[in-house]
């Protein structure tokens, strides 16, 4: 990204239409404070979708002095999970982001929003409905046709109080009645077709828990909470436009004690990914990943344990920035940031994924030698490391061929290559297995290109990544590749089917330097010409498991691919 795209802080000039709005409104004295909200419901694990929206909802809140709620829309018991409520919270705040005390959920208003709902039905403003759900749907209409009034519509105030008393009594069945405003049958807008406020459901809430039988629909519940709060300018995502006259009909008919606005931006669309809660619970119900927290899902959870840094997560959010028009975001473009952020923080290590052993038949047994390997040459205070030579030592099998092409400058028969930061070897003889394969490779170094270069000033053409073998500790290393198969998945058939068979390759008897036995789950780092790799929770004493996080730029597909 060149400096003209780079969007400008703030402080300067608002970088997008929902921070203009926020700048005027706090210009012309309209508020005194901007107070935004993330309103998720505890019905998942938050995905990169949401960081999106968390990192507008915080950013801007933090960008002009004011504050950020985080409120559970916890009004559907049936589906939320004190497990969500717990993994939310820990996603927003690794985000790097924090609601201090304003943390709410829509269920601590109940009460009031049952007393709200009471003064609705006093103001003749709605009505107890015995339609089913069907025949609600039916009612309804279309989009070309009007709707019908129900034959419930008319009901006097009295026998709407008291129907409406007793389903929260728990008289009545699920799904026997609902509290429906009473707005506009033949409105062009179906959210105003007497939309439903109250249903019937009788269920253990996670935190109100029996108290409630009747819950607060979304619609109903949501501006509601947002006046309560004194939230500002409440943003959401482009589908609940259509919803904004009903929640400015319920702000202007209830005794609310503020007035909030909604604002509408475009959701973030990711090519090769699927964000939405409903489609990624299925991938964890039916086993198709290791769990909400499976480094490939998109979760905020997964993106974590697979390596992602918080930063890079909130440069993404800056970079593309809010709209009102829908658009498809790159994947590459995240890995791009990711990329960024690790080459500038990540310590670099040696590992070999597919080991080959090779032998130094000019190499004094049994010595060992340290060289001193910077950590990281885009930061010179990462300091430098020692890491053991010996006369066996693994190299990459996948560096070493035969008979190689033209274009492949790697380890060869007769070859001569740099070994990283050690000497210069080259290949004299191949040792086979029984059944034809390459068992082992003899080779002799020169002494005197120790360092990595010789005085004669030669250059091999290759310089590979190595381990010792004396002392190299044994891990596991899991390869990780898109999700999907396809840009679009599920555009064309079931999401199920787009899904990427080899998006997870585990390799188990990798090699690595010594410095990588016992690092803590979490730790980033760069494994020389290979990529970013972060340690997973798996991991046990001695036997490391990484992640493989995002790889580098692979200079040879790029020649295999043109080849
Ligand atoms: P999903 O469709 O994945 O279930 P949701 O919208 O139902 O998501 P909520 O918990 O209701 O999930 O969302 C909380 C907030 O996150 C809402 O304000 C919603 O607009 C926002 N959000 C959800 N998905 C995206 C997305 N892809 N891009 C930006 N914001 C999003
Ligand atoms: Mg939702």
């Amino acid at each position: 990204m060149n400096d003209a795209e780079t969007p400008k802080p703030a402080e300067s000039e608002p970088v997008d239409f929902l921070r203009e709005i926020v700048k005027a409104d706090l210009a012309s004295g309209k508020h005194a404070g901007v107070v935004t909200r993330f309103p998720p419901e505890p019905n998942g694990y938050l995905h990169i979708g949401h960081a999106k929206s968390i990192c507008l909802n915080f950013g801007v809140a933090k960008e002009f002095g004011g504050r950020c709620h985080l409120r559970f829309d916890d009004t559907n018991p049936t589906k939320e999970e004190q497990e969500y409520i717990d993994s939310i919270q820990e996603d927003v705040r690794w985000l790097g982001f924090d609601w201090a005390p304003h943390l709410y959920y829509a269920s601590d208003y109940f009460d009031r929003l049952y007393d709200w709902a009471l003064v609705l039905i006093k103001a003749g403003k709605a009505y107890v409905d015995d339609l089913s759900a069907d025949q609600i749907r039916e009612y309804r209409g279309t989009l070309t046709e009007p709707g019908r009034n129900s034959p419930h519509r008319e009901r006097a105030v009295e026998e709407n109080l008291d129907l409406f008393t007793r389903m929260r009594q728990g008289e009545f069945e699920n799904g026997s009645r609902v509290l429906r405003a009473k707005i506009d049958m033949a409105s062009g807008n179906i959210n105003m077709r007497d939309p439903v406020l109250y249903r019937i459901l009788h269920a253990h809430h996670p935190r109100t828990g029996d108290a409630w039988c009747v819950y607060p629909t979304y619609d109903y519940a949501h501006g509601q909470s947002d006046a309560i709060e004194g939230i500002t300018h409440s943003l959401c995502t482009l589908e609940f436009e259509d919803h904004k006259p009903l929640y400015e009909w319920l702000i202007d008919n209830l005794p609310v004690p503020s007035r909030p606005r909604q604002y509408e931006f475009a959701r973030l669309n990711l090519t090769y990914t699927v964000l939405s809660k409903r489609f990624l619970l299925r991938l964890v119900n039916e086993g198709r990943v290791r769990g909400w927290d499976d480094p490939r899902m998109p979760t905020i959870s997964g993106i974590r344990r697979r390596g992602f840094p918080a930063e890079a997560m909130r440069q993404f959010a800056e970079m593309i920035g809010v709209a009102r028009r829908e658009s498809m975001v790159e994947y590459a473009a995240l890995e791009y940031c990711v990329r960024q952020v690790l080459n500038r923080t990540s310590q670099r290590r040696m590992a070999v994924l597919r080991p080959l052993k090779v032998v130094i038949t000019n190499y004094p047994e049994g010595q060992v030698e340290a060289f001193e390997v910077l950590n990281n040459p885009e930061d010179p205070a990462a300091g430098v490391r020692a890491v053991p030579f010996s006369r066996e030592l693994y190299i990459e099998r996948d560096d070493f061929l035969e008979a190689p092409p033209k274009k492949f400058f790697r380890l060869a028969p007769g070859r001569e290559v740099r070994l990283r930061a050690a000497y210069f070897i080259t290949c004299n003889e191949v040792v086979k297995a029984a059944d034809g394969s390459v068992a082992e490779l003899r080779c002799t170094y020169d002494p005197g290109s120790r360092g990595g270069s010789t005085p004669d000033g030669r250059s091999p053409k290759a310089t590979l990544h190595w381990v010792s073998a004396a002392r190299a500790s044994t891990g596991e290393v899991r390869l990780y590749d898109q999700l999907f198969v396809r840009p679009d998945p599920g555009a064309e058939r079931d999401l199920l089917e787009d899904l990427n068979p080899a998006s997870e390759e585990i390799l188990t008897d990798c090699r690595l330097e010594p410095s990588l036995a016992e690092l803590a789950p979490g730790t980033r780092v760069q494994f020389e010409r290979l990529g970013y790799f972060c340690v997973d929770r798996d991991s046990q004493p001695g036997r490391p498991v990484f992640n493989r996080t995002v790889t580098l730029r692979d200079t040879w597909a790029k020649v295999q691919a043109k080849a």
